[in-house]
């Protein structure tokens, strides 16, 4: 949805409510009794709650009467969406009339914002009901509002008077002072209307709405393409290699995917050739798809579509995030070959007579690697990071951090949509800053995806008092079994502080607009708290507090933590390449069009340019690349976040991943501001001085040679 103004901001999160249920943790219901006390005992009641396998029976809370999903009670049953829907669409219409009445007494921003959560808080709350209820009844119900609100922010998008007042307002100052949050705010709320081109002619405003739509459906069949799987005839494949495939009963060989674990460097090779081989189809889908943005962006005043994109990012412009992208490329050769020359002694290890290293080979040997190099037994590992213990030592941090608490609340009956969420209140002391609702263990028809959805945004109310912010966490681990709890594999580990950082970025917010709050500001900033946080996740300081075997109790040795913190950092410039690789693919796609020349050959030309392994001729890995379509030239957005969160770490948590003088700085000069301060300020203010993008490149490399400097001296004292 990232063509409609205010639905960009209405939908940038999701969430949703649900079910049923309030939790009452008891001995006797868990696993073994002596097993789970001596967890309740020395690991506290994160940690009890979260490694506990839930029993319904005793979830009730009975003395507390029936609420709605996420103590709503109109969403008792779900018919409430139908009030809901229809209260928010009463209020906005008053609120429009306040616009554009002649004697109104508040500020546009401020009206709009109002607008805004009125219609988010419906939006938001319906699309992730719609997404995540187990029951039909309630995912009907709430995508119906989420249909009838989604119509009603298109009517207001095109909403001359409301747009006028607003201009007026933007252009020559409003009728009550504005501080520097005011004025960008309602700056903020002026672009999204332009870029649906309401400042348009007729004709130019109805091209505008058939190339939306057309984008719409293209960015789906192109999505629906990139996973498709290929089906080539059995005899196209040497017989020696053809039962590593599927094979139909027709002698036909199906092709899902890479084969990245296959120790065989032909099937590798038949597998990534017949997997990226070019496609007609995908091709012409993706260039009308480009085109048809392109001439989005013209219309709607921008030179090309990553113009409009990066509006009011990080990044700043497409120039900007392009120097970014060659300075890195600049640097990291020499790097990479020392990864790629490692790669290749293995791979002559297993075959003397083997090819050069290719595309193919690159995921392959990473993965023996990070596996075989530290000789670590990763199952072991894993025992001493339960959900509980992870959840409980994110606790820890948060308080030395922030001063911050995170705490089980009990829910009522009708408050959760599936009962094995938890809903966790956070506390300043005594106050209630917000809640987040962990929705962490798959279930049936669940999406699979981990994420992160605003219900409610915080901002300041007129009464005087703070709207509390709301969100859910997304996960899809395996719930906690009788006899043992969730296990976490450094891979979800990083997942869970990944999210817990978005989550925190939505409580530690205390905007004055819901509109910029917490995670709603421009995609590459949103994913620095986030970042940051896989930082804390990989610090052996850090994880020597967090870890506690789940049957023992016992610690990890020192050098077991050392160890896996090194095998994070195992080719991480190879890695690196790879992401700068996509960013650059997708920037210049996104650029001056027409391309000089056909779609493919523009990849071969940016792989050359942007990577150091030779391109394969009659490959197109693009028409794989799904993401073209929802991040749409924000793909960078990863390696900045990343590279602002590296000069963040190194700037104020490296020395000690516990100060409560540095988290407390970053925390008021940074979370606490949302989008409400222009990203690049923000980041320069608290950084003292401002990145360009050379020194952004630079704070990557930095980190890159600490990374493999660590690895290289891991690797020495075993
Ligand atoms: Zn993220």
């Amino acid at each position: 949805m990232d063509n409609r103004g205010l639905y960009i901001i209405v939908t940038c999160n999701m969430i949703r409510l649900g079910g049923m249920v309030a939790r009452r943790v008891a001995c006797a219901n868990m696993w073994p009794i002596e097993l789970a006390c001596r967890q309740v005992s020395s690991l506290g009641p994160l940690a009890a709650a979260f490694n506990t396998k839930q029993n319904v029976q005793f979830k009730f809370q009975w003395n507390q009467s029936k609420t709605g999903l996420f103590g709503l009670p109109e969403l008792k049953d779900s018919q409430g969406f139908h009030e809901l829907k229809e209260r928010c669409i009463t209020n906005a219409e008053a609120l429009v009339q306040e616009v554009i009445s002649s004697n109104r007494k508040r500020n546009v921003a401020v009206i709009f914002d109002d607008l805004s959560d009125e219609l988010c808080r419906v939006a938001d709350l319906a699309e992730f009901i719609r997404l995540a209820h187990p029951d039909q009844e309630f995912a009907l119900a709430a995508q119906d509002a989420c249909i009838a609100v989604s119509g009603l922010v298109e009517q207001l998008n095109t909403h001359i008077g409301i747009y006028t007042a607003l201009k007026q307002a933007v252009e020559q100052g409003d009728i009550n002072t504005e501080s520097d949050v005011d004025k960008l705010v309602a700056k903020l709320f002026l672009q999204d209307f332009q870029q649906c081109g309401i400042h348009l002619g007729d004709k130019e405003r109805e091209d505008v709405v058939v190339l939306n739509d057309r984008i719409l459906r293209l960015g789906q069949q192109f999505s629906a393409g990139c996973h498709q799987p290929r089906v080539v005839r059995g005899d196209v494949l040497p017989p020696q290699i053809r039962d590593m495939f599927y094979v139909e009963k027709n002698g036909n060989i199906v092709v899902s995917g890479q084969h990245i674990d296959s120790p065989s460097d032909m099937a590798r090779e038949a597998a990534y050739k017949i997997y990226y081989w070019r496609d007609q189809q995908q091709e012409e889908v993706l260039s009308a798809l480009l085109e048809d943005r392109f001439k989005l962006a013209k219309l709607c005043g921008y030179q090309t579509f990553g113009h409009r994109a990066v509006a009011n990012s990080l990044g700043q412009s497409p120039e900007n995030i392009g120097n970014f992208l060659s300075s890195l490329a600049s640097q990291l050769p020499d790097r990479v070959a020392k990864d790629h020359m490692a790669m290749s002694n293995m791979k002559r290890r297993t075959n003397p007579m083997c090819s050069p290293l290719s595309m193919w080979d690159v995921p392959y040997f990473s993965g023996q690697a990070r596996g075989t190099w530290f000789s670590l037994d990763l199952e072991k590992v894993c025992e001493y990071f339960s959900l509980g213990v992870a959840m409980e030592g994110l606790n820890e941090l948060f308080q030395s951090l922030y001063g911050v608490e995170l705490v089980v609340e009990d829910t009522r009956e009708g408050e959760l949509w599936a009962q094995d969420v938890f809903k966790l209140s956070v506390k300043d002391s005594s106050k209630l800053l917000g809640h987040i609702y962990c929705d962490f263990f798959k279930r049936p028809g669940k999406p699979h995806q981990d994420c992160h959805f605003t219900i409610r945004g915080g901002r300041e109310k007129s009464d005087g008092t703070y709207q509390d912010p709301m969100v859910v966490l997304m996960l899809n681990l395996p719930p906690p079994g009788w006899r043992s709890p969730t296990l976490l594999s450094p891979s979800t580990l990083d997942n869970l502080f990944h999210e817990m950082g978005h989550a925190m970025h939505s409580m530690l917010g205390r905007t004055k607009y819901q509109h910029v709050t917490g995670t709603r500001c421009s995609t590459d900033f949103a994913e620095v708290p986030s970042t940051l946080m896989e930082y804390f996740a990989s610090d052996p300081r850090v994880l020597a507090r967090v870890n506690r075997h789940y049957k023992t109790g016992e610690k990890l040795p020192e050098q077991t933590i050392q160890k896996l913190c090194a095998t994070k950092k195992i080719f991480a410039g190879t890695e690196l390449q790879a992401q700068l690789f996509y960013s650059a693919a997708d920037q210049h796609y996104h650029g001056r069009l027409p391309l000089p020349g056909d779609i493919t050959s523009c990849l071969e030309s940016v792989q050359t340019k942007f990577h150091t392994l030779p391109y394969i001729p009659g490959t197109a890995y693009q028409l794989r690349f799904s993401h073209l379509v929802g991040y749409g030239a924000r793909y960078y957005s990863y390696l900045m976040a990343r590279s602002v969160a590296s000069a963040i770490w190194q700037h104020s948590f490296q020395a000690d991943p516990f100060s409560g003088d540095a988290g407390g700085k970053y925390r008021r000069e940074c979370l606490e501001h949302g989008g409400g301060k222009a990203s690049h300020l923000l980041v320069g203010d608290f950084l003292g001085e401002q990145m360009e993008p050379g020194q952004l490149a630079a704070a990557l490399i930095q980190e890159l040679d600490i990374k493999n400097r660590e690895v290289e001296e891991a690797l020495a004292c075993q």
